[in-house]
């Protein structure tokens, strides 16, 4: 259950049913088009998971190769720095679908009275 979300918020599709799509382009929508989940009922705690889930590794392989690299091989730390760069840019979406994701699981887990979750529609569901 738990990677068969992460896998769905990977692939950009709502974790809760797999079938809608968190994205229009580049901006997300409120909700499942398809089972009606909320995917950010709460901006504050989706950014918690935002930071902890991708902020802090992606600032920590940065501080890494800056210190670790361009120190001694300069040409090759820089050129590591702008590759990780473009690779952040082009996994954006994706990332941000499995911060949903695992936002998604704790609300499963610890679950709030106030924040109903639909249930899941029995139509072929895509695992
Ligand atoms: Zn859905």
């Amino acid at each position: 259950m738990i990677r068969t979300s992460l896998r769905r918020g990977l692939r950009k599709r709502c974790p809760h049913c797999g079938k809608g799509p968190l994205f229009s382009g580049w901006s997300h929508f409120e909700r499942c088009s398809v089972c009606g989940l909320v995917y950010a009922p709460n901006p504050g705690d989706t950014w918690a998971f935002t930071v902890f889930g991708d902020r802090l590794p992606i600032g920590a392989m940065i501080v890494v190769i800056y210190f670790g690299v361009v120190q001694s091989h300069r040409a090759l730390g820089l050129t590591m720095l702008g590759v990780l760069a473009v690779v952040l840019v082009w996994t954006a979406p994706n990332r941000w679908g499995v911060g949903i994701a695992l936002h998604y699981l704790s609300r499963v887990f610890w679950p709030d009275p106030a924040d109903r979750i639909p249930p899941v529609p029995t139509i072929d569901v895509d695992t």
